[in-house]
């Protein structure tokens, strides 16, 4: 069959990895893509927000399945347009993808489906806000309701930071994603991410994982879109886990079939966990990048099948399977990520690693120029390798790391700490 995979980032580069492994596929297009993806796959110039030029191309191109990769095009409702078209879809209408788009609709869920969640309230109006964050008091979360490429929350430990930050985002910093502000209780735990697939009805965990967002060694300096990730998230044990199916993610995905909007796609329910009790930090719609890469490393070409099964749903028939193994992946920066930096440094040493089902560098933000690669983002490289165990997992992306000659990019070498330590 023909697949279209829409991104261009390591997520995007890791699906289109364990697609292509699988027999049935046999021609992979990536649109828009990105350097290392064209290694295993067509890549394809295509504005994937204009939902009516995606459609075109994959009726052209005579696409039999459609995987979206990031967040903006499912809330542009290209799901939606594809399925009226005829053409099988992996990933949630734009409906209900308000469940990333829109905080206030998923506490509205959440309060529905009684799943354990932060109390909270909403706003629009600056000074009820204020005095209901003075009434609370510190600490205490303020979140932008709508997308806010991860900037729109706010943990505050002090009130007068809480403030601020209702008066920045109320105040327009945000656009219209700050129009109506979420404030919620402060919970304290350990997070991790936990997948699953939904067809609306059947839930299908795919696996845990735990993140790192923040820039530098020890959970020090700026918060990132994800400096590396592990799997499995040992904080998620299969009783919380089962927990979190029964109490959250099952609860939710039968009240939105309930109101006529079932859930089809991959859902990734961040949780907050305590005293052994999960409670939901918020829902993503799309895999996390870099999740998605370890993640896809250890479930390999099953992987197509499994969304298939999941855009058809025909989830009740499937099985997720995975050897009891471990899987990490090292984001390479380029130096002064999340501020500002250069692009267009040259990576070396790409060419002399391994890449196997037991190791790959995925490629996020990388350009090809001439015979060279070069850095055309922020986050550039997932270094990626499996392990019997999380330690021979980390050794063997480390030395990864160490092969690849980039003086302008940096890493965090604790990647897995919480776990290893
Ligand atoms: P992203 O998708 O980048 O994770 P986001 O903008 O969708 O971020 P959230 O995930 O809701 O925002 O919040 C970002 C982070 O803030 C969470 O990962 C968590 O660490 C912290 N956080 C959010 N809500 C709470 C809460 N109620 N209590 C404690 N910490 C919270």
């Amino acid at each position: 069959m023909n697949i279209l995979i829409l991104g261009s980032g390591g997520r995007e580069h890791a699906l289109a990895w364990a697609v292509k492994q699988n027999p049935k596929c046999d021609r992979l297009i990536v649109a828009p893509g990105n350097a290392g993806i064209a290694g295993v796959a067509e890549c394809a110039a295509l504005d994937i927000m204009n939902v009516d030029l995606v459609v075109d191309f994959a009726l052209a191109q005579s696409i039999d399945f459609v995987i979206v990769g990031p967040e903006d095009p499912l809330a542009a409702g290209v799901a939606d347009a594809l399925r009226a078209a005829g053409v099988l879809c992996f990933g949630p209408s734009a409906e209900a993808a308000r469940l990333e788009a829109s905080k206030a609709f998923t506490k509205e869920i959440c309060a529905a489906a009684n799943a354990p969640t932060a109390a909270y309230a909403h706003f629009t109006d600056l000074a009820k806000a204020r005095a209901y964050v003075e009434a609370q008091g510190a600490p205490i979360v303020i979140k932008a309701d709508g997308l806010a490429a991860g900037k729109g929350v706010v943990v505050a430990m002090e009130l007068d930071q809480a403030l601020a930050a209702l008066d920045d985002m109320l105040g327009g910093a945000f656009g219209d994603a700050g129009a109506e502000v979420v404030i919620e209780e402060f919970m304290e735990g350990e997070e991790a991410s936990y997948f699953l697939l939904s067809d609306g009805k059947t839930v299908l965990p795919i696996g845990t994982a735990q993140d790192h967002k923040r820039a530098y060694e020890g959970d020090e300096g700026p918060n990132t879109g994800g400096m590396g990730a592990y799997s499995p998230a040992p904080v998620l044990s299969d009783e919380i886990a089962a927990k979190a199916v029964a109490e959250i993610v099952q609860p939710c995905v039968d009240e939105m079939a309930r109101r006529g909007t079932p859930y089809q796609g991959v859902l990734y329910a961040g949780l907050m966990i305590k005293d052994g009790q999960p409670r939901l930090v918020e829902y993503n719609v799309r895999f996390g990048d870099p999740e998605c890469q370890v993640l896809m490393m250890r479930l390999g070409a099953q992987a197509l099948d499994l969304l298939m099964a999941c855009a058809e749903g025909r989830l009740d028939e499937a099985r997720a399977q995975w050897a009891d193994d471990h899987a990490i992946t090292v984001v390479m920066a380029t130096k002064g990520y999340p501020g500002a930096y250069e692009k267009g440094s040259v990576i070396g040493g790409l060419d002399a690693l391994p890449e196997d089902s037991m190791n790959m560098v995925f490629h996020a933000g990388t350009r090809a120029q001439g015979e060279q690669i070069t850095a055309s983002g922020g986050r550039v490289l997932n270094v990626t390798a499996r392990g019997a165990s999380l330690a021979e997992a980390r050794t063997r992306a480390y030395a990864m790391v160490d092969q690849i000659n980039w003086p302008d990019g940096f890493v965090r070498r604790d990647i897995g700490w919480r776990a290893l330590d």
